[in-house]
């Protein structure tokens, strides 16, 4: 019999507002967003920026037309789980590159939302095994990481700060990635678990677009978040990678 997996440590819950940042719509709902109903059930603030509308995403679709409604679904999905602010930056799907432009426009977002933690998707190469990530996560979750330390440094991206109306914010503690093969903390999700798969389901055009067969969300979710909590002692539980972005951490 192989090894247990080794114990998740509870993630720190000591803060009041945090930030997400994820390449696409439907990104967070796979693997974050019963979390975040627990976070914004205990009175935390958060916020959704989404670097891509995800107007690549349907097959059958439209760009135009798919950015409208997969934004739409975002906000629905958003609305679930107890988010009200969802934001676009409009940079192009499918073809994010990592670089300078995209930490200064994740750096704005920072400035302007000033969280404590900053949450985005697993950006290492792989899930785990032998399956691969896809780039535009590898892109923004190296832009968000370099961005929260970019943010609290008066001289970069200096436009922002002189005369662009933002204060530089070196508050932010740690950067969390959901669904990375790394995750080493995890949070309990069994009362919210529901609120989760409801998020996820808010993407019906995407995922009746993704033309799995068969494709069921409350079980897609359920084994990872079963395997997750067994790592904790309960039910149900999301799994992070935790990256400490104070100094003496
Ligand atoms: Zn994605």
């Amino acid at each position: 019999m192989a090894d247990a997996p080794p114990p998740l440590t509870p993630l720190d819950e000591s803060w009041e507002r945090a930030l997400c940042v994820v390449a696409h719509p439907d990104d967070l709902e796979f693997g974050a967003a019963a979390a975040v109903a627990r976070w914004t059930g205990q009175g935390k603030s958060i916020v959704y920026c989404m670097v891509t509308s995800g107007e690549a995403g349907i097959d059958g679709m439209d760009p135009d037309e798919c950015r409208r409604v997969r934004e739409e679904e975002q906000r629905r999905s958003a609305e679930v789980v107890g988010v009200d602010t969802v934001e676009f930056l409009g940079e192009p799907d499918g073809v994010l590159e990592y670089g300078v432009g995209l930490r200064a426009a994740i750096t704005a977002v920072v400035r302007r939302h000033r969280p404590e933690i900053v949450i985005t998707g697993n950006f290492r190469d792989t899930w785990g095994g032998a399956n691969l990530n896809q780039a535009d996560h590898i892109a923004t979750g190296r832009a968000v990481v370099d961005a929260v330390r970019d943010a609290g440094n008066r001289w970069i991206f200096r436009d922002q700060v002189e005369g662009g109306g933002l204060e530089p914010w070196g508050g932010v503690r740690q950067v969390w990635a959901f669904g990375s093969p790394l995750s080493g903390h995890g949070v309990d999700t069994t009362d919210t678990f529901d609120a989760g798969v409801a998020s996820l389901e808010a993407h019906r055009a995407y995922i009746d677009g993704l033309g799995w067969e068969h494709f069921d969300g409350r079980e897609f979710l359920e084994g990872h978040a079963r395997q997750a909590g067994q790592r904790m002692g309960v039910a149900f539980a999301a799994a992070f990678e935790v990256f400490p972005m104070g100094w003496g951490d």
